[in-house]
């Protein structure tokens, strides 16, 4: 599969309505407006809402607000994620049938005893980028009946990609076209950093990694400029991308606006969320130079 270098860019802001948009937000969604008009490209909105406990509609009539103000324009309808989870399933299941996916049913609670009773003799167990344990492998080495009794007990369980089997499909290294703020040109996927990486959730049938790659394909977008606290799940989406057989798109990862102890900002913020700055009498303009546009 080759990038995509289509005639017409399509570009993408894809915030979750789970919290406030912070200056981090603004500087995504400038950067994405810039870079879409300088491309002569298009801009979607796509709400991230599959986190059914989390997102309401009230943060997301927020987020329509924020970007109003900030004097970004975006194509109708957008996307909403909770409205396509067949789809997302649709997908899963043909991993599924792959023999790529397997349903897991640790809780996280039991994961950590589980961790940290290996740690207190062994040393330290694979975490992720993010600081996440490494899924224990007892659920994909199960057997089918096993597998199948578990499922019928109607146990509770998330589905996740046996990375190992997925990795040995691909059968050959993965890289993605980078032009973001730290690193660029072809970067090499890592996704085995990542373990097996829940597809579908045990509180929602779809997951970050999953939806995100099927919606940029499906969407037709070219460009996904993103902060830089994603650049590393771009390997899982990579990854993805290649066993469903889905275009590439460009990426680039930009630099995080910081609180003043150096920190990312956080959805709690009240000082850096954009309602707030809104209802102070800032304008667009005051929160461009803010963050260093
Ligand atoms: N929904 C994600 C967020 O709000 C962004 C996902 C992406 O841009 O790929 O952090």
């Amino acid at each position: 599969m080759t990038t995509t270098a289509r005639q017409n860019p399509v570009f993408r802001f894809a915030p979750s309505p789970n919290g406030p948009l912070h200056l981090g937000h603004a500087l995504s969604a400038f950067l994405n407006d810039d870079m879409a008009k300088a491309a002569k490209g298009r801009l979607l909105l796509r709400i991230e809402d599959i986190d059914l406990s989390r997102c309401t509609p009230e943060f997301e009539a927020d987020i329509y607000a924020d970007l109003q103000w900030l004097g970004i324009d975006w194509e109708k309808p957008v996307r909403r994620q909770q409205e396509h989870f067949s789809e997302y399933q649709a997908s899963l299941h043909s991993l599924i049938e792959r023999g790529l996916v397997y349903p897991s049913f640790l809780t996280r609670g039991e994961v950590k005893t589980r961790v940290a009773a290996y740690e207190r003799v062994n040393g330290p167990w694979p975490r992720d980028p993010d600081g996440t344990p490494h899924y224990p492998a007892d659920d994909r080495d199960r057997s089918e009946e096993e597998r199948g009794a578990l499922l019928a007990s109607g146990l509770k369980h998330a589905w996740r990609l046996d990375m190992k089997r997925a990795l040995d499909v691909v059968g050959e290294p993965l890289f993605w076209t980078e032009t973001g703020d730290e690193r660029k040109g072809d970067i090499l996927a890592e996704p085995a950093v990542w373990g097996d990486v829940v597809l579908s959730r045990s509180d929602a049938p779809s997951s970050y990694h999953l939806s995100v790659v099927i919606d940029d394909a499906l969407q037709g977008v070219t460009h996904v400029v993103r902060g830089l606290d994603l650049f590393h799940a771009t390997s899982v989406h990579r990854l993805l991308q290649s066993l469903l057989d889905l275009p590439q798109p460009i990426y680039h990862h930009h630099r995080l606006v910081v609180d003043s102890n150096g920190r990312k900002l956080s959805k709690s913020e009240g000082d850096t969320g954009l309602a707030e700055l809104r209802a102070s009498g800032l304008s667009a303009a005051d929160i461009r130079r803010r963050v260093g546009l």
